[in-house]
């Protein structure tokens, strides 16, 4: 097979979700030449972009990626990762990054804040039965908050498309209201970076300690690009992938998935499927978990709901009158990412207490908001925040960088634990430190 002729950069940027998006838009807007190697296709043109066949076109494993112990993962493939299926929330990075670990983004946060106008939507679009489980959590003393997005409805009118956004937000998003990070993959390349896309990575060069290039295959012929520094940004999955096969034995030994279920009830009340994803929210940060308002999209319940019996399968006809709630878990490191492939999340014993805890306070609250307590049941488990996989203070240092020098990690494959929250932001922050700390290197050495 013939291989394409080499690549040459001041940085290579593997992989195009929010870590890898942010590092290039910083970087070739300060007049770096950048190249982002993206596995992935771009698909926000396509007309099945946000459409059910679409999103299997562009999960991996056409979104049958399951763990040993059977968690689905979903793990989007495609320029912006996983912000193009997203729900669109933001959350500040825990206070524990700063205090215990010593990484302070909050500069690079409240930056990404106003630029991005990240605000809770408008309270007449947070959607009535959200509201109403809110306004339950809130009537039993627990203290809901709006959630802010990384979401305008402005957005929307401004591409002459009308705000409509539900659960099918999901699969991809249509109306324009959300935040892709392939919008900023878009200002980095207006800034002259380069993007190949089908250029997938598979390890990184290294010499005398240094890392100096990347190879893999591009549209399925070998290639090799070469740098003085390489940033990983393949996500909790890809990152550890490519570290195990430039050497590090240790990457993808543990990871965190902020493992996820929703709490399901039923009423005669207007239900949840057609609002917003994540409008109001709660983090219990004592207990270890973080609830939200969350239904599955229409096609999708079915497929999940049959594993847990025919009753729940049935109520698929009672979708629009059915709340949600969703469970997220500050779960232990536990098992890893494979060389063979294969990915191991078994829930500890602390993360089945804290999942029970999390479910007793799901159906008070339901119940709370109207629900028939019998109709009230969990999903199985699954996982939409793979990370923890190449770890700060183990594998990293904290300006990310590896043993190997030049070669960087930034994606959510970085964080010490698990967030138990959403992370792009957080992920955003470490992104433009880091494209920071490039810039003064490079100035240090001219
Ligand atoms: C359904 C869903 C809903 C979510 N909702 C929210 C939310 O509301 N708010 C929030 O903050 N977070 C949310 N998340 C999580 C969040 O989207 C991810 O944690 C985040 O996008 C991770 O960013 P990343 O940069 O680590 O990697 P990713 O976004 O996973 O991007 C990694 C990129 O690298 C590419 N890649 C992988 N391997 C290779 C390789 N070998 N070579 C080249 N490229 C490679 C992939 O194709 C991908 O484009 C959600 C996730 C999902 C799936």
């Amino acid at each position: 097979m013939t291989a394409q002729q080499p690549l040459w950069a001041d940085v290579i940027v593997v992989g195009s979700g929010p870590g890898g998006a942010t590092v290039a838009r910083q970087l070739a807007a300060a007049g770096k030449k950048v190249l982002i190697l993206e596995r992935g296709r771009d698909y926000r043109n396509k007309f099945y972009y946000g459409t059910y066949p679409g999103a299997m076109i562009y999960s991996e494993k056409m979104s049958f990626l399951f763990t040993k112990e059977g968690l689905n993962i979903i793990a989007p493939i495609m320029v912006g990762g996983a912000t193009s299926m997203y729900c669109g929330c933001a959350a500040p990075p825990p206070p524990w990054l700063k205090g215990k670990y010593g990484i302070d983004i909050d500069g690079e946060v409240e930056e990404t804040i106003e630029e991005l106008n990240i605000k809770p939507l408008p309270e007449e679009l947070r959607g009535e039965a959200s509201t109403r489980i809110a306004m339950a959590a809130r009537a039993l003393g627990y203290d809901w908050y709006a959630q802010p997005k990384f979401m305008e409805p402005g957005r929307s009118a401004r591409l002459n498309k009308k705000f409509k956004c539900h659960a099918t937000t999901m699969l991809g998003c249509r109306c324009g209201a959300k935040w892709n990070a392939a919008e900023w993959v878009d200002e980095a390349v207006a800034h002259g970076a380069e993007l190949k896309t089908s250029a997938r990575v598979n390890k990184v060069l290294i010499e005398g300690g240094q890392a100096v290039g990347v190879e893999g295959k591009m549209a399925g012929k070998p290639f090799k690009a070469h740098a003085d520094s390489i940033v990983l940004a393949a996500g909790g999955l890809g990152s550890p992938r490519i570290m195990q096969n430039s050497g590090f034995q240790d990457a993808g030994s543990g990871m965190a998935m902020d493992t996820t279920v929703m709490v399901y009830g039923f009423s005669k009340q207007k239900g949840t499927g057609n609002e917003p994803p994540m409008t109001w929210s709660w983090e219990n940060d004592d207990a270890g978990y973080m609830l939200s308002t969350l239904t599955d999209p229409f096609l999708l319940y079915p497929m999940i709901a049959i594993k847990k019996g025919i009753g729940p399968f049935l109520r698929w006809t009672r979708w629009h009158k059915m709340m949600g709630v969703m469970i997220k878990l500050k779960d232990d490191i536990s098992g890893g990412v494979y060389p063979d492939g294969k990915i191991s999340k078994p829930l500890t014993s602390g993360d089945k207490e804290k999942l029970d805890h999390a479910y007793d306070i799901c159906k008070k609250i339901l119940i709370e908001a109207g629900a028939k307590k019998s109709s009230i049941f969990m999903t199985p488990l699954r996982g939409t925040h793979p990370s923890g996989t190449v770890r700060i203070g183990e594998m990293l240092d904290d300006n990310l960088q590896s043993r190997v020098k030049g070669l960087y990690v930034c994606d959510a494959g970085v964080f010490p634990e698990s967030l138990d929250r959403p992370t792009v932001l957080s992920i955003i922050g470490l992104g433009k430190r880091l494209a920071k700390e490039l810039l003064d290197q490079k100035r240090e050495v001219a």
